[in-house]
């Protein structure tokens, strides 16, 4: 658990953009939390304290906001970055799986040589929602036959179950704020 000051700053450090990218549609803008020294440093120290003393080999990012922090925390721990991204980005031979989105399917892709057998792999996004997008990325992970070590998020939207939804597939859930709604 994370103490309620600091849960309370780092929510007053996101910005809520509402009706965007449409109506009904609550933004959770982390631009701000980056931009803001102390806040950045306290949620990327946070995340992955419960493993702190554990073997990382790799931090995997989900494209784009979790190359940001992801790439923060590998630098943390001392662990590799590997990144995950939308399909037909990556320029060697790549791993892809289709993933849900709210209305219909996309693709992402791994370099088939970021992760090897046996890895203990953390995997990084800013926000998790309906899981659709973390849960691609832990079936990418696993499909190399590394062990998703855990799923870190600073931002959780509950309503929407992504985080059960990962728990349900044994992968430990991390999160640090949590906003009501979508
Ligand atoms: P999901 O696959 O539904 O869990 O969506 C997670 C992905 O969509 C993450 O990469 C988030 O950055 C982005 N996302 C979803 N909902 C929001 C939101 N309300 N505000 C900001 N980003 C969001």
């Amino acid at each position: 658990m994370v103490s309620n000051q600091f849960e309370h700053d780092l929510k007053e450090s996101v910005r809520s953009i509402p009706d965007y990218p449409k109506p009904g549609i609550i933004f959770r803008d982390i631009t701000t939390l980056l931009g803001n020294p102390r806040a950045f440093r306290r949620a990327v120290d946070e995340l992955v304290q419960p493993w702190a003393g554990s073997k990382i080999d790799k931090v995997a990012g989900i494209e784009a906001r979790g190359f940001i922090i992801g790439g923060a925390v590998a630098h943390q721990v001392s662990a590799g970055f590997v990144p995950i991204r939308k399909k037909g980005k990556l320029p060697h031979k790549r791993v892809s799986i289709a993933y849900s989105l709210e209305y219909g399917l996309d693709e992402m892709e791994m370099h088939e040589d970021a992760v090897s057998n046996g890895d203990r792999v953390v995997l990084v996004d800013d926000l998790i929602a309906t899981g659709g997008t973390a849960e691609g990325a832990v079936k990418l992970i696993r499909q190399m036959g590394a062990q998703v070590l855990a799923a870190c998020f600073i931002i959780d939207l509950p309503d929407l179950g992504g985080a059960e939804k990962l728990r349900k597939l044994d992968v430990p859930v991390r999160t640090l704020i949590s906003f009501e709604g979508h």
